[in-house]
């Protein structure tokens, strides 16, 4: 009689082995249930997903890449990290991709190592104004190593000033421009980016961290061909394991590859190179695109409702999975309406917003996010009742109770984690 293959993981063996560990990660799930997030960054990846992040082939090394790997024993996990790159390119008709980086920080660090020499110039967003860290902060490698200039948003439209980035670029002489945002809610016209790259000699990276599962569906254009390279995180609106990953064009093929193992990572995490295989694969099927333009709409009925409550949205409102909130005229900063909201059951972020007169850890803004509530179920309806909580919540501290109240009514319909599926 033949012996079926176990799968391994057990998470009741990890409740009999080690109780307090398995609490934690109990608590977690309770946590993310008990709450609605609205973090723009993060999602509820699938079952499948955690599967394979859970699997046994976080065991091996496999330095190198599929059929040109530094250890013996590679030829299952070859097919992991080829299923993983050829949908990678299928669903975002790249050339090439590179599913190693750790994270998104790795994946730019990567990127800026193939395209640049340290001392070199780039132009990239600045962070007050949505930039990333990584993107030519003092406090990252990015700042400290490159000689950075900073594009911004207009004042009066809060929207990138495609002539300012113009300038700089024929000013600066960048051997690289960066777009793409932590924060920015706009659409950001690769188009115009990669003509003044083109002026002036410059490779363009689109750092896509944030919408790349938006490219995935089609609801809102894609970087890939206009940029030189991509960078992107698969555990944003992607919603699959947290890591990286890089598109580019075959020009750059190898010297992406090289500045990824061996400059930057040693052995790539082969479990989460698989989960990221399984969430391509999710993102390849048409209710992804259905997913992604609902993240979309969802991100708009909240914008609107937060309008409607006086919460004035950054450049007036959206195009994608975020919002950026201006409290000025609440006179209640972002670090205080980030607390009253996680008093109330919401889970959302403190955010500077352009030209912001308040420090960093105070801010005059908060940021939100439809990623997670869009993969709970929640649809535009219930976004217009969220804006009229987050407003309460902040607002009406003395109203937490009724506005925990109506939280929970909401999740107990729509909690992540408990369907069949
Ligand atoms: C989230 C993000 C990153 C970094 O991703 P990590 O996985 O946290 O390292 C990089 N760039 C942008 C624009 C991001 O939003």
């Amino acid at each position: 009689m033949g012996v079926e293959p176990t799968y391994g993981p057990d998470f009741g063996q990890l409740q009999r082995q080690d109780p307090e560990l398995a609490r934690i990660l109990l608590d977690e799930v309770e946590r993310a249930r008990a709450g609605l997030q609205l973090i723009a960054s993060e999602n509820f990846t699938s079952p499948a997903v955690l599967a394979a992040l859970g699997s046994t082939l976080s065991n091996k090394y496999a330095e190198g890449y599929p059929g040109k790997r530094y250890y013996g024993g590679c030829e299952v996990v070859d097919r992991a990290e080829r299923l993983a790159i050829e949908r990678a390119r299928a669903l975002f008709g790249a050339e090439h991709a590179n599913v190693q980086p750790h994270s998104g920080a790795s994946a730019n660090l990567a990127a800026y190592a193939a395209l640049l020499q340290p001392g070199d110039t780039m132009l990239a967003m600045a962070l007050p104004h949505g930039g990333h860290l990584t993107h030519g902060s003092k406090v990252n490698f990015s700042g400290r190593w490159f000689d950075v200039a900073a594009y911004g948003v207009r004042r009066d439209t809060e929207l990138i000033d495609y002539d300012e980035v113009r300038d700089l670029a024929l000013r600066h002489r960048p051997k690289v421009i960066v777009c793409g945002a932590t924060a920015y809610p706009r659409l950001i016209d690769y188009g115009v980016l990669r003509g003044i790259a083109d002026e002036v000699g410059a490779w363009l990276l689109a750092d896509a961290a944030h919408p790349i599962g938006l490219m995935a569906g089609r609801a809102v254009p894609s970087a890939v061909p206009y940029a030189d390279v991509v960078t992107f995180t698969t555990h944003k609106s992607l919603r699959g394991p947290r890591g990286g990953g890089i598109l580019c064009t075959a020009e750059l093929a190898a010297r992406i590859d090289r500045a990824v193992f061996p400059f930057i990572q040693g052995g790539p995490l082969m479990h989460a190179v698989a989960a990221k295989a399984v969430a391509f694969g999710e993102a390849l099927r048409p209710e992804f695109a259905d997913y992604a333009r609902q993240v979309v709409a969802n991100a708009q009925a909240l914008c609107r409702s937060l309008a409607a409550e006086g919460m004035r949205p950054v450049s007036g409102g959206t195009d994608t999975h975020l919002a950026l909130i201006d409290l000025r005229d609440l006179a209640i900063s972002g670090a205080e309406a980030e607390r009253r909201c996680a008093a109330a059951g919401i889970t959302l972020n403190r955010n500077a917003i352009p030209y912001d007169p308040e420090p960093a850890a105070v801010t005059s803004g908060i940021r939100v996010g439809t990623p997670c509530v869009t993969t709970q179920g929640l649809g535009p309806q219930e976004m217009a009742e969220i804006g009229t909580l987050v407003a309460r919540a902040i607002r009406k501290p003395e109203a937490v109770e009724d506005v925990q109240a109506r939280v929970a009514a909401l999740l107990s319909i729509h909690q992540p984690y408990l369907s069949e599926d």
